[in-house]
């Protein structure tokens, strides 16, 4: 390693707490103090701030970042003050004499990062104060903005190249969380980063669960989504329209949870406080338009669910991203259904726009429907999409876990495709399917199309079916909507030869509503002996951060908390050895960590590794509970929680006579039994229990028979 690097290394342990760099940023940092140019994708939560922080604190002069986020920077700041870094920002959010006063630290040289929204860096007057400055380097975040096809589009970012011609000897670094090629591109010739060192890390966040769930009563959907798996979880909750999305806070609210409202439509006050009660509490839904949420920080955000479809893989991507940032495990949930496809078929073919923007658009709509009904490995499909190799199953999506049916639906289609055509090709799925049903009312009828030959053809499948049977033909694209047609489905080129009976069509079986089976739960990562130290550190934590006025996070990590739990440390050395530890934190609130965890101290007992659910029987034994009362409240056979304090036994944390109360005379005779039965029997204790005319339970001889 060079001096450089070694430098980078204890910045990195020092400051930060982290023994080791991750991805690519090792590499970037040395481009970066090279003084050379950088251009680096990484996913949400990969660590892309590290890859300018450090160069930062490293080089002389001010580190200046490029960031549209301005109600993000007070944050941004505020997590670098926490670890003793100099830092500031310059935005709308000031007054004139706040932001004087900055601007003259920043002359002064006192300042390492200063966070500046694009618009203000534009201005020539702080071009100018710039050249008075000794410059590190630039960072321009979130570099996706400057693709004129993107759905963040910022015109300023477009003219960010005048860095480039204004500081041409300070080094530069973009940094964007998704990008396909076309954007890639677009970001190097819109910055002129041709001479800079592309860094592409994987795109696969493995932590997040992915799934798409299709059918009726998305709303429901939802809620047993979010009361199976995340119960006290913080979350955010996409919606397409403003009405929908008040609908929605409201509705979560009635169920019990802390569900608040985000869109365009309200005011910046309530905007702004919703979104700090989304960071500085704990277990905080947001509902939100698109608007919400781009470069969120926070770090702990278990679950992304849509109640709309994203109008593209890459919108889709960077929104789920906001999941798990912390790499703990996480869920994107999407509900999706036949209407969302109608409406943004039609959303697309009204587009206003000219004819090149409505066909990218219009090929990234295709591309995020074909996401939705694919049959294999979500996650495959995803990486796939940015160009990325992976493996065919992940193991860690819908697909995977729970691989959805297929039906031959070519006869299916043809009858839904002729009864479309038959019909002039003038009406909706609604009218379509009450012909194929041959239901002879109203309308129908009034039209006389009962005579066609496709009336009531389609018996064989249930209203629900033939929707989900309509909305693969449209996402396959052998259906488009009739723009002047007022939602009339018309048929295109490609059915040809599926009405000719050329090519057969697979299609998606409908899926059964999901049962929340307890394997798909989130695996809780705290144990339950743990559970009230890691209720008492989060109460610590949380203290803190409104005493510094910052958001719980920015004190510790949930990833960092529950390695103090697993370690107990008891001295600073020993925190100072925990990941998210840095020197600063250490000093101001390491004691007060390390006083809270003492007051909990762990058990002989239940300094195990025993499973979750014997440890629960373990905590009611320990304090004093018989056997019989602990199965009772854990509504359980006696049996089951002897064998529990049998795995006990078993690894010497138990004395067998005090647990199963037996005499020791009748100790010795059951143990003789089980030793003389083992050699035919193989340790199965059923010959035991008959021999003793089942005097003993199973539970208290398998005991005994741990005891050995
Ligand atoms: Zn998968």
């Amino acid at each position: 390693m060079n001096d450089g690097m070694t430098r980078a290394q204890q910045i990195l342990q020092s400051t930060f707490g982290y023994d080791n760099f991750r991805h690519s940023q090792a590499a970037v940092i040395e481009q970066l103090i090279d003084g050379n140019d950088a251009f680096v994708l990484m996913p949400t939560g990969g660590g892309k701030s590290l890859c300018y922080q450090v160069p930062a604190l490293m080089l002389n002069g001010v580190a200046i970042i490029v960031s549209p986020l301005i109600a993000l920077m007070q944050d941004q700041v505020d997590a670098l003050r926490q670890l003793g870094v100099s830092a500031a920002f310059l935005n709308s959010s000031l007054t004139a004499g706040e932001a004087n006063e900055i601007e003259q630290r920043l002359v002064n040289s006192q300042i390492d990062l200063l966070y500046v929204a694009p618009e203000r860096l534009l201005n020539p007057r702080m071009l100018a104060l710039l050249e008075r400055c000794e410059l590190s380097l630039f960072a321009i975040d979130e570099a996706h903005c400057v693709s004129q096809w993107g759905h963040d589009f910022r015109v300023e970012y477009q003219q960010l190249k005048i860095l480039h011609e204004r500081f041409p000897q300070t080094p530069r670094i973009a940094l964007t969380a998704t990008a396909d090629q076309r954007t890639r591109d677009e970001i190097v010739s819109q910055l002129q980063l041709e001479q800079a060192q592309v860094f592409i890390n994987s795109f696969d966040r493995p932590n997040i669960t992915y799934a798409i769930s299709e059918g009726n009563n998305p709303k429901q959907r939802l809620w047993r989504f979010i009361s199976d798996n995340h119960p006290n979880d913080a979350g955010i909750v996409y919606c397409l329209s403003r009405k929908k999305v008040e609908a929605i806070a409201d509705w979560l609210s009635d169920q019990g949870r802390v569900a608040l409202p985000y869109h365009a439509g309200l005011s910046q006050q309530v905007r702004q406080r919703n979104q700090q009660r989304f960071l500085r509490e704990e277990g905080v839904i947001i509902v939100a338009t698109i608007a919400f949420g781009m470069g969120i920080d926070k770090p702990d955000v278990r679950f992304v669910a849509h109640l709309s479809l994203p109008k593209s893989i890459e919108a889709y991507y960077q929104e789920t991203g906001r999941a798990g940032r912390d790499g703990e495990p996480a869920s994107a949930w999407m509900a999706y259904g036949l209407q969302d496809v109608l409406t943004l078929r039609q959303f697309m073919q009204d587009s206003t726009a000219d004819e090149a923007h409505k066909r990218v658009e219009h090929q990234k709509l295709e591309s995020m429907l074909g996401l939705c009904e694919v049959i294999s490995c979500r996650r495959h499909a995803l990486l796939e999409y940015f160009e990325e190799e992976s493996a065919a199953a992940c193991g860690n999506c819908d697909n995977c876990l729970r691989p959805p049916e297929k039906w031959d639906g070519t006869v299916a289609a043809q009858k839904a495709l002729s009864t479309a055509y038959r019909s002039g090709q003038r009406f909706g799925v609604n009218y379509l399917i009450d012909i194929l049903l041959g239901k002879s009312e109203g309308r129908v009828q009034q039209n006389g199309h009962d005579q066609l030959s496709t009336f009531g053809v389609g018996t064989e499948l249930a209203q629900s079916e033939w929707r989900t049977v309509f909305r693969q033909l449209i996402a396959l694209g052998y259906i488009t909507i009739d723009s002047e047609g007022f939602g009339a489905l018309r048929i295109t080129e490609k059915c040809r030869p599926l009405l000719r009976g050329e090519q057969t069509l697979d299609l998606r079986k409908q899926t059964k509503e999901e049962k929340p089976t307890r394997d798909r739960k989130q695996k809780n990562t705290v144990r339950p002996q743990d559970e009230p130290l890691w209720e008492a550190l989060r109460a610590l934590r949380t203290e803190l951060a409104a005493e510094f006025g910052v958001p719980p996070y920015v004190i510790f990590h949930d990833a960092t908390l529950q390695e103090m739990i697993r370690i107990r440390p008891n001295k600073a050395a020993e925190l100072r050895q925990i990941s998210g530890v840095g020197e600063q934190k250490l000093q101001r609130y390491g004691q007060q960590f390390i006083a809270e965890i003492g007051k909990f101290p762990l058990s002989e007992l239940l300094d195990n590794r025993l499973s979750d659910t014997v440890n629960e029987t373990l905590m009611a034994y320990q304090n004093g509970s018989s056997v019989e009362e602990i199965a009772r409240q854990r509504e359980t056979q006696p049996s089951t929680v002897y064998s529990h304090l049998a795995d006990a036994i078993g690894v010497g944390l138990l004395e067998v006579l005090e647990v199963t109360r037996l005499p020791s005379r009748e100790y010795d005779q059951i143990v003789l039994m089980i030793e003389s039965m083992a050699g035919e029997e193989n340790g199965r204790l059923k010959p035991v229990f008959e021999a003793f005319d089942e005097q003993y339970d199973y539970g208290v001889l398998k005991c005994v028979q741990a005891s050995l």
